[in-house]
Parts: C-alpha cells; structure tokens; sequence
C-alpha cells in the first residue's frame, strides 16, 4: 500500500484524488472502477489513511503513525467495510451498515465505508444504498468499489462521481495475481486472462490452471513433434480437463498466449505469460517463421469464435490441431 506506486500506476486517479483532498473538497461518493489488479482497493484505503492521518503531506498518508497503522490492520473504528455474502451484497448488509454510519463517529465525526464489487448489490440492497446516498446524516464518505460499472444502477452512478483506473499491463496484474497467492507459473496467465475467467480460478483454484498450463505445453510439443499423439492427448486429457464451452475457451486462450510468447520472444520481448519456457520457446521460433506464427494465432481466434457459435466442442478441438500440423 505505497502511495508513490499507486501514483505510478494510476496517475490520473490519484492526481484527481490528491487534488480534491488537499483543497479539501472530495464529493461524498466515488465510484472506483476498473479492471481486477488495477488498484482499487489500495487507492481507497491510501485515501482513508490520508483523511485520517494527522501527519499527512502533499495528500499522501505518513504510514507510520497510529491512525495509518491501525487502518492498514484492518482494525479503525470509523472505516466500515462491505462486501458479498456469498453471491451478492444483500439489503439487509446496506440497512445494518446504515445504522453503523449513524452511530456518532467514535473519535471524529467522520467516516467512511467501503463497498467492494459494489455492482453485485441486488435490488433491494441497492435501494436502500440510494436513500442513504442521497441523505447523509454526517460526514461520510462512500467508496464504491467495481470491475462491472455497466451493471450498477443509473441512480447510484448518477449520485457519486465515477473515477475510471486504467487497465494494468499484464506485469503489474500478475503482480496482483501474486500477492492474492497465485503461484508463480500461475499469475501471468491470470494476468492475461479476461477478469471474469481469472476470477474463478485464483485462491485455491489456481491448481486448475496450473494443470491446464502442463496440458498445453504438452500439446504444443506433440503437435511439433510427435504429431500421431495430439488426438489421443485431446481425447483423454484436455477434453478431460477443459469440460465445457466456458473451460474450453479458457484452454485455448492458454493455447493463444503460448504462440503469442513465441513472437514476444522472437523479437527478444521480456514479459511472457510462459517466462519459465523461453528457452522451449527459442528453439521452437528459430523453426517457426513469423508468418506460420500468425497464421496459429489466426486458428486459434478463429475457433473462439466458433466456439461461441455453439460447435461441437471435439470436433472444433480436432480440426484445429489437424491444421495446426498442417505448416510443420
Ligand atoms: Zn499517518
């Protein structure tokens, strides 16, 4: 949680952010969207500390003393957190965190509260956020916290100002992959993988990707060189592990992010979503033209693409590796 990075990273944000609160006039309500990784919960909690910490300069926090250690604990009094209850955030969370913000401050009069994936409000929890939006009692201050502002309610995002953070570059959200515990071999994929997908398989079930990783190494090998494998290898193992429509367009963006590594590496490119295989991948270029590169990639498109179009899933997956062979 280091001000002069979330500067780096986000600097239109942060520079709107700074600028507000050293001219002390920050609107009661934000709405931080943006991609997974991108910051968003570090910016509203470097903004919390900012508002609480005594020895603040220039808007940035101390992050040292009492008020910023207790914040980055987790353990402020006047700083309330809401997040899903399993699928969503439901009204009854919205009324009870209602009656906490009414409470006097216990120390100042101010407060804040932090809504993270606050699009996954239902209705009801929703509606009771708009009445407290548009009425509040006290100084507070409300952050809202989302990856899918298209699916909030037009009322609430015309009540509080939206600020947009830019989507990070694969490094710095495999970086955020890590720091959620996805391991190593696991993070730059669900660093390049829509936010979506990646959500589903980090945590604990990052070792579904890290099982899907091997298999297209494997494949990628057999298809080069031991081509009388690849059928049985997609029988018995990915159509094994990648099971439906929504797993299988994973596998093959794994597949995507294979080839594209290749060209990265051909033109001596640093931040692969393989890096461990750069070396399988130098000897797979130097035999590869760019041209037969783009033309994998282009399959490989192609067959998301149809994919959606509701093919049958195995005969989609046999065509592509039989052309896949078809230039080496
Ligand atoms: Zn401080």
């Amino acid at each position: 949680m280091d001000w002069n990075r979330m500067m780096e990273d986000q600097p239109v944000v942060m520079t709107m952010l700074k600028q507000s609160m050293e001219k002390d006039r920050l609107a009661h309500a934000y709405i931080f969207e943006g991609m997974r990784g991108a910051g968003k919960k570090h910016a509203a909690w470097l903004t919390a500390r900012s508002l609480f910490c005594p020895y603040r300069e220039n808007a940035a926090p101390c992050g040292e003393c009492r008020e910023c250690r207790r914040i980055e604990h987790g353990n402020h009094p006047d700083i309330i957190v809401v997040e899903p209850d399993g699928a969503s955030i439901k009204k009854a969370q919205v009324e009870a965190l209602q009656k906490e913000m009414t409470y006097k401050g216990m120390e100042t009069s101010f407060k804040i509260y932090i809504i993270n994936d606050a699009d996954r409000m239902t209705a009801g929890a929703a509606n009771s956020l708009l009445k407290f939006l548009e009425e509040p009692e006290s100084p507070i201050l409300a952050l809202l916290l989302t990856e899918n502002v298209h699916f909030m309610l037009d009322t609430i995002l015309s009540r509080a100002q939206k600020l947009s953070f830019a989507p990070p570059a694969p490094e710095k959200r495999a970086r955020f992959y890590r720091e959620e515990g996805a391991s190593e071999t696991a993070a730059p994929l669900l660093a390049r993988l829509p936010d979506e997908a990646a959500g589903d398989y980090q945590g604990e079930a990052t070792d579904w990707i890290v099982q899907g990783r091997a298999l297209v190494i494997q494949l990628v090998e057999e298809v080069h060189s031991r081509p009388h494998q690849v059928l049985l290898t997609l029988q018995e193992k990915w159509l094994a592990h990648f099971k439906d429509r929504e797993e299988l367009d994973i596998g093959l963006d794994l597949l995507l992010f294979w080839y594209r590594d290749l060209l990265t590496v051909k033109h001596n490119g640093q931040d692969l979503a393989y890096p461990d295989q750069r070396e399988t991948m130098e000897n797979q270029g130097l035999q590869m033209p760019e041209t037969e590169i783009a033309r994998i990639l282009q399959l490989i498109l192609d067959a998301k693409r149809k994919l959606r179009a509701n093919v049958n899933a195995q005969l989609l997956m046999e065509h592509l590796l039989l052309r896949l062979q078809e230039g080496s």
